[in-house]
């Protein structure tokens, strides 16, 4: 597999899965301890002054989009619209004020969903990456289980038991690199670098993933929750080049402790030639940058990501215009042929 000789497996002997690249160290429970002490004896910087992150109103075709159009809506935080080779194709959905399991405390929104659940489309696909809830939220699911039973749930390893139980009828597992034909489409788990948990019992009891979907001559990479890991190459490789990469840009400091888990705009924008360079196309390409603006989860200023990941863009010599950096709600169509 693409010269990734160090590769472990990913699934440890204790049952539990784990990152199988060696540079992936992980986190201790102190760890987490001493970055919230760090951040009470040092607040963070301010949330974003009223109106600095503007809303525009979605403009996606309903019920679908012709089969040669690519189109992106960016509801949120890691939440996007995909309509795709006339699919509808959702990532890991959330409608609620909060990412957490209570929404009394936790991290809340800075930003309201650009538009109401209702409004969505027929949904073919829902791509979710792992079970934070920032990313798996337990109202969105129920919400979206009971307007939408026909859409098919692609799920890491693990997590169909806890789907099933949110009301969610259709869900298929799948390794990493597994990949399956659904209708007219091809869809595959990439590997990521992250870690799962939803209380302090369960901590990588499920895996986490991103996801590659080939359909109508179009190619799509969702890359999850991840931190920068040796196997973008192989995922571009076996499944790119990608027409449209949606890649994490956000919650990256302080790197001592985000480093393991999420990647900084520098690391974005390698990991989206990495996936895209093996067939030369990286010019053509777009790249989504995703889990910013919306939850603020990390030390970095809120306007931060985007600004990096600009700068990055451009340092690498890629097209202006092919780095997304959405407003909440807006709707961009790639030109495609
Ligand atoms: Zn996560
Ligand atoms: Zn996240």
């Amino acid at each position: 597999m693409h010269g990734v000789p160090y590769r472990m497996d990913h699934r440890a002997p204790n049952g539990r899965f784990r990152n199988p690249w060696p540079a992936a160290s992980r986190h201790r429970f102190g760890d987490f301890l001493r970055w919230r002490r760090q951040r009470f004896l040092n607040p963070p910087p301010p949330p974003p002054p009223a109106g600095a992150l503007p809303s525009a109103t979605p403009n996606f075709a309903s019920p679908r989009a012709d089969t040669g159009v690519l189109t992106a809506t960016w509801v949120g935080h890691s939440t996007v619209l995909v309509q795709m080779g006339g699919l509808n194709i959702l990532t890991d959905p959330i409608w609620s004020n909060r990412a957490s399991p209570l929404q009394a405390v936790g991290p809340r929104r800075i930003v309201p969903p650009a538009m109401p659940l209702a409004s969505l489309p027929p949904l073919d696909f829902v791509l979710l990456s792992h079970n934070h809830y920032d990313h798996l939220d337990a109202g969105t699911v129920r919400a979206l289980a009971s307007r939408q039973p026909d859409a098919l749930w692609m799920a890491p390893l693990g997590l169909q038991p806890l789907l099933h139980r949110f009301g969610v009828q259709r869900v298929a597992e799948s390794d990493w690199w597994q990949e399956r034909a659904v209708g007219d489409a091809r869809i595959a788990s990439t590997p990521a670098q992250h870690f799962s948990a939803r209380h302090l019992a369960d901590a990588r009891r499920t895996l986490w993933c991103g996801w590659s979907v080939r359909v109508a001559g179009h190619a799509l990479w969702f890359a999850g929750d991840t931190a920068y890991h040796p196997e973008f190459g192989a995922i571009g490789e076996r499944f790119g080049p990608f027409d449209l990469s949606l890649i994490p840009i956000g919650a990256y400091e302080p790197r001592w402790f985000m480093r393991p888990v999420h990647m900084n705009p520098e690391e974005s924008v390698q990991a989206f030639l990495d996936a895209n360079t093996p067939a030369g196309r990286e010019d053509q390409g777009i790249m989504l940058g995703l889990h910013w603006g919306t939850f603020l989860l990390a030390d970095e200023p809120w306007d931060e990501p985007p600004a990096r990941t600009r700068a990055a863009w451009n340092a690498a010599g890629l097209p202006a215009q092919n780095l997304w950096i959405l407003q909440h709600g807006e709707t961009r169509r790639a030109a495609t042929s």
